[in-house]
């Protein structure tokens, strides 16, 4: 990959001072400092954190590699496009984008990803309300998320935005720039530290490799972080990461032969009394199929997660079929997703505990830490970023000994 001007001016100063460069400009965080040469960075996770840390770390002229446990960038933010037919598609995470999330919305920009409306204006939304059905407008259903989850997911439906083509355009985009900079199907099972370097143990085709370096970044969730042999950190650091909870979340897809709710003035979203979310994500995508799908939170969402596969498609089908009469005789095909059952997720967004936040936080040495369940927008893609851009500070500042890594 050709050098960007950043990266050059990087190298240069390193080169010629050794140490210090005044930073031009970094996305999302303000001008600063850059002190010491380039270092030697592993990135753990190739999430929203991950991904935009290895992205500006390697702008500013870090040497960076990223080690990914899945076969896929993205983590959480992932697009389901098998098995349904025709191109169609739905989310298994991150969906909605609202307008004030600048950074989310800034790497959308940077990327060049076309943005759509997330709700659908025309026809009507189903609402349950102390037991009976309405059908109102679409901002009928976003009042009933302001109501069960408060404004932060509510508000005007023209506040929600989603990317055109599925989420994981993002994730991919900035894997396309790191390109050889990502591991693949490399689960790190073990991080350790000493005065001179890092040191993390990742298994390839199942055998373990050493890999050294200046400094680690952490963005493995704590669900997954807690099975990870950990022995250079403290012992409060690692209590931290092992009471760290994270939400159940199930959701699950019928795809349909044809939309058949529309001729009855329905866009094939709704909102139940167990404050399930119903979507109709094909509603901006060609016809005739569709899709409908459930968003179950924690306190339904852990029943459908006991279910197999063909019990929670069948529970959803009939569930669906008491709103959306006809459904089971245009029913083609299901998948769900349920996140406690994720490998490399055990869950869907982590609750960090208020009195142990600053110590999950906190790097240890050279080990540095982000993921959303490090920032103020837990659960969010933009908190994932925010945290990420912070942890590219932290290690570009960082004043430690480095360039001693291949000789640990
Ligand atoms: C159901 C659901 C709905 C959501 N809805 C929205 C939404 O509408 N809008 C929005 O903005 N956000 C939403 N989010 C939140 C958003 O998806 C996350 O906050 C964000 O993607 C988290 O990014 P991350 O990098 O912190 O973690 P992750 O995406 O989990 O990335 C961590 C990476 O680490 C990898 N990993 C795990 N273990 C190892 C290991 N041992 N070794 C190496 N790699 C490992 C994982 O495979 C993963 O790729 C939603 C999330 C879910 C689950």
């Amino acid at each position: 990959m050709a050098l960007t001007r950043r990266q050059f001016l990087r190298r240069s100063a390193v080169a010629v001072a050794g140490a210090g460069l005044i930073r031009s400009t970094l996305t999302g965080v303000t001008a600063e400092i850059v002190r010491g040469p380039a270092k030697k960075v592993l990135v753990l996770g190739a999430g929203m954190a991950g991904l935009v840390a290895a992205y500006e770390l390697t702008e500013l002229g870090h040497d960076v590699t990223v080690l990914e446990a899945r076969t896929r960038p993205g983590g959480r933010v992932h697009t389901l496009r098998e098995p349904f037919s025709d191109g169609l598609y739905a989310e298994e995470g991150a969906a909605r984008i609202p307008d004030e999330h600048d950074l989310t919305l800034k790497y959308v920009k940077t990327f060049e990803l076309p943005l759509e409306p997330f709700y659908p204006s025309r026809l009507n939304a189903i609402r349950f309300d102390r037991g009976s059905r309405e059908e109102v407008p679409i901002d009928g259903f976003t009042d009933a998320m302001s109501q069960n989850y408060g404004d932060d997911l509510g508000g005007r439906p023209e506040r929600w935005h989603k990317i055109k083509g599925g989420t994981d355009l993002l994730p991919r985009a900035f894997a396309k720039h790191l390109e050889s900079k990502i591991v693949y199907g490399a689960p790190v099972v073990k991080i350790e530290q000493n005065e001179k370097a890092a040191r993390v143990v990742c298994l390839k085709a199942g055998s373990p490799q050493t890999l050294t370096a200046d400094s680690v970044l952490v963005t493995i969730p704590f669900s997954v972080l807690r099975n990870v042999e950990l022995p250079a950190l403290s012992s409060r650091k690692r209590d931290a990461i092992k009471r760290t909870q994270y939400a159940a979340v199930s959701r699950v897809y019928l795809q349909t032969r044809n939309r058949f709710w529309e001729e009855r003035g329905l866009n094939g979203f709704a909102f139940t009394q167990g404050a399930i979310e119903i979507w109709q994500p094909t509603w901006s995508q060609p016809g005739p199929r569709g899709i409908l799908m459930t968003y179950a939170r924690p306190g339904e969402a852990e029943r459908i997660t006991s279910m197999k596969e063909n019990g929670r498609i069948e529970a959803t089908l009939t569930q669906l079929d008491g709103i959306f009469s006809g459904l089971r005789g245009n029913f083609e095909r299901g998948a769900t997703k349920c996140w406690t059952d994720d490998e490399w997720a055990r869950g869907a967004w982590a609750f960090v505990g208020f009195s142990e936040f600053a110590t999950a936080i906190m790097p240890e040495g050279r080990v540095h830490f982000a993921g959303e369940h490090l920032s103020p927008w837990f659960s969010w893609m933009q908190g994932a970023l925010q945290s990420g851009l912070r942890a590219v500070k932290e290690i570009d500042e960082a004043q430690y000994p480095v360039g001693k890594a291949a000789r640990l």
